[in-house]
């Protein structure tokens, strides 16, 4: 498969190489020059399909001949190492928690999925590389754990000081080995915008740096897994399936539209946000007008420019009419988050996070609007890896999972900076 410059058609790239530059020369995000179709066979036997076999088959014509399929089939087995249950908190509405994962967040199939391809290339290509990333909280953990030990790669953690939880920021600061961490005082957006800056400063072109954000395709694309999981345990049910998704940055979101057009029978998609609601105000204006990044207790989707959006846009040709029949984006602020942990945990006896609240918001307020679906939120992240609102609000402790405990009496390893300069001079040192 290739891939071509959002922002410059001309400026292509293989997956391998947009694996390995993470974005175009142009600061321009990647998009697949073709949209592969699935065949009915498949989606009409979804069910017979191990989710090992699903992942395979979506994902190849993506890869293609870039990786033979031994060595493809064993990244895929090893980025699904976990389980993927679907729940169904009332009747219709069903939680994918994708939280299973060794970081517990749903950040850890993309992590993993990229770090294997990237260790996969670096050997073939004899190079070294130093994945750059910023991260609102779960990237970062995800990105550390999928990586750690990959020979070849050389790991940067951007994280904004003060506003990710302390589970987060042990998950990214105590590992060591060929994982560092960069504490900075600012906003996620600041921390994104740094490590835009970075890939295109040619005194750092010997770094060889590449991205682990949803921007990569490699962490990008594994994304699209969720939905097919989501529509084989839904497809029984006979309606219409609406898909929710709390959104940040909008990469899983984006992956599962991709899924869509490849011919996943998904009806409709929501977008739901935190107060951080450039995309619903774009939907209700069509003026994409950035505010001032909000914090919310639904850190990991603090994001006023979500980098995925344009992606959502080029798979609709750019044409807002038929975005917004498949498309809604609604946004919740933190007292409505508050209340739906507690209805959600009184009323059905079922434990959410901040984002899957959120999730959750979107899913009811689109079931108020249209009858007739079935729905699924994704649960992203784990409960626990955000004790103090959920205590806070539910006055219950959430323990803390066993495979977790060793974490908690780590030390803390990270350096602080300012600005980008100080990034800069750390990256040459
Ligand atoms: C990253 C993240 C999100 C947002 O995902 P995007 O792909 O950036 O939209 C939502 N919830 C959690 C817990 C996350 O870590």
């Amino acid at each position: 498969m290739r891939y071509y410059s959002i922002t410059n058609p001309e400026l292509q790239a293989s997956f391998k190489e947009a694996a390995i530059s993470g974005i175009a020369p142009d600061r321009g995000l990647y998009f697949p020059m073709e949209i592969p179709k699935l065949d009915k066979e498949f989606i009409d036997n979804i069910e017979n399909y191990s989710n090992h076999e699903i992942a395979y088959k979506v994902i190849k014509p993506f890869v293609g001949d870039e990786m033979s399929d031994e060595v493809l089939k064993q990244v895929v087995a090893e980025t699904l190492c976990f389980d993927f249950p679907i729940v169904e908190v009332e009747e219709d509405v069903a939680s994918l928690e994708l939280y299973h994962g060794p970081t517990l967040a749903f950040k850890d199939v993309g992590a993993r999925f990229m770090s294997r391809c990237l260790q996969a290339f670096t050997k073939e290509e004899n190079k070294n590389i130093t994945v750059l990333v910023a991260t609102s909280g779960d990237t970062g953990g995800a990105v550390a754990n999928g990586f750690y030990g990959v020979n070849g790669v050389e790991v940067v953690i951007l994280y904004p000081s003060g506003k990710v939880s302390s589970i987060q920021e042990k998950q990214l600061t105590t590992l060591g080995g060929n994982i560092r961490a960069v504490e900075v005082n600012g906003s996620f957006d600041d921390c994104q915008e740094m490590v835009k800056t970075a890939f295109l400063d040619q005194e750092l072109k010997d770094c060889n740096l590449t991205s682990a954000n949803s921007i990569n395709v490699a962490r990008w694309l594994p994304q699209m897994f969720y939905y097919f999981f989501a529509y084989k345990a839904l497809k029984g049910k006979g309606k219409p399936i609406v898909v929710t998704v709390p959104s940040g940055n909008f990469g899983n979101i984006c992956a599962g539209m991709l899924a869509q057009r490849m011919g996943l029978p998904i009806a409709h998609f929501v977008a739901a946000t935190n107060s951080n609601d450039t995309v619903p105000r774009f939907m209700k204006t069509q003026d994409y007008k950035p505010n001032k990044t909000q914090e919310t207790i639904s850190n990991a989707m603090d994001v006023s420019n979500p980098s995925n959006f344009i992606r959502i846009f080029e798979l609709f040709e750019r044409q807002y009419g038929s975005l917004s029949n498949v498309f809604s984006s609604y946004s919740f602020d933190d007292m409505q988050t508050k209340a739906t942990l507690k209805k959600v945990y009184e009323e059905r006896e079922y434990l959410l996070d901040p984002h899957g609240a959120v999730g959750y918001l979107g899913l009811t307020q689109f079931m108020v609007l249209h009858k007739g679906y079935t729905g699924v939120f994704l649960e992203t992240a784990h409960p626990v890896k955000f004790p103090e609102s959920i205590e806070q609000t539910l006055g219950i402790e959430i323990p803390v999972p066993e495979a977790l405990k060793p974490l908690m009496t780590k030390e803390k390893q990270s350096v602080v900076i300012n600005t980008y300069n100080e990034l800069k001079q750390y990256l040459l040192e």
